[in-house]
């Protein structure tokens, strides 16, 4: 059993994304908890939890993401950080600290895709270069990624498996319309007004359990592990 460390602030903005109200904001001005409040909740479960997943937000645009992780390593946690890929200095850092046991990366879109999630300058090449970070020398991993169109089809999925390929695991992660960070995205309106462009034609970006399995039978020749979940 573990528990999760959210912080705020993120530079993408996925249609999907799950937690809209961490995408705005800085991940140590944040009001829901103090960290006296979480150094002693995490002092207290020494030895009853097992780890501390640090999520978002996107976690490595924190400065004092260095100080959390060392700090969850001296009382003894094992560390999984969730990361969108796009701060790769930082990523390396962490690992050569030995200051992670487990990333998951998730993994958007081909390189053109990305375009549409962040306005960031060079993401694609970041990202590109912390799967080989990761792949290279997190103790453990897996790449993700959330699948709904136009960011993921077959065509794209091709080119995203041969920027994992070789890797340990790779998941495809079903979309699901609860909240999300843009709702438009998600009711049948133009994705256009949703910052992706083209259209809809099939009227929902949310793939269907056939479609997930061909993205799967695209990707499993090249990674050791993939699997679907829902
Ligand atoms: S899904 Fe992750 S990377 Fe995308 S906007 Fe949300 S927090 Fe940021």
């Amino acid at each position: 059993m573990g528990c999760v460390i959210f912080l705020k602030g993120c530079n993408f903005r996925c249609p999907y994304c799950h937690n809209p109200e961490l995408v705005e904001g800085n991940g140590r001005d944040c009001s829901e908890i103090s960290e006296e409040f979480l150094w002693e909740f995490l002092e207290q479960r020494r030895g009853l939890l097992d780890g501390v997943v640090i999520s978002g937000g996107e976690p490595t645009l924190q400065p004092w993401i260095f100080d959390l992780c060392e700090g969850l390593k001296d009382l003894g946690y094992a560390v999984k950080l969730d990361t969108n890929g796009s701060r790769p200095e930082i990523v390396e850092d962490l690992l050569k600290g030995g200051l992670v046991d487990y990333i998951a990366m998730d993994i958007k879109s081909d390189p053109a895709g990305y375009r549409s999630v962040t306005r960031e300058e060079g993401a694609s090449d970041k990202i590109l270069k912390s799967i080989k970070l990761i792949m290279d020398n997190a103790p453990a991993y897996e790449f993700r990624t959330t699948c709904v169109r136009p960011l993921v089809d077959n065509s794209r999925m091709r080119t995203i498996a041969r920027m994992v390929e070789k890797a340990n695991l790779y998941v495809l992660q079903a979309a699901h319309q609860t909240k999300v960070l843009c709702p438009e995205f998600f009711n049948g309106l133009s994705q256009a007004s949703a910052g992706l462009g083209g259209g809809n034609k099939r009227g929902t970006p949310i793939l269907s359990k056939n479609e997930l399995e061909a993205l799967k039978s695209i990707v499993e020749p090249f990674v050791n592990r993939c699997i679907i979940r829902s």
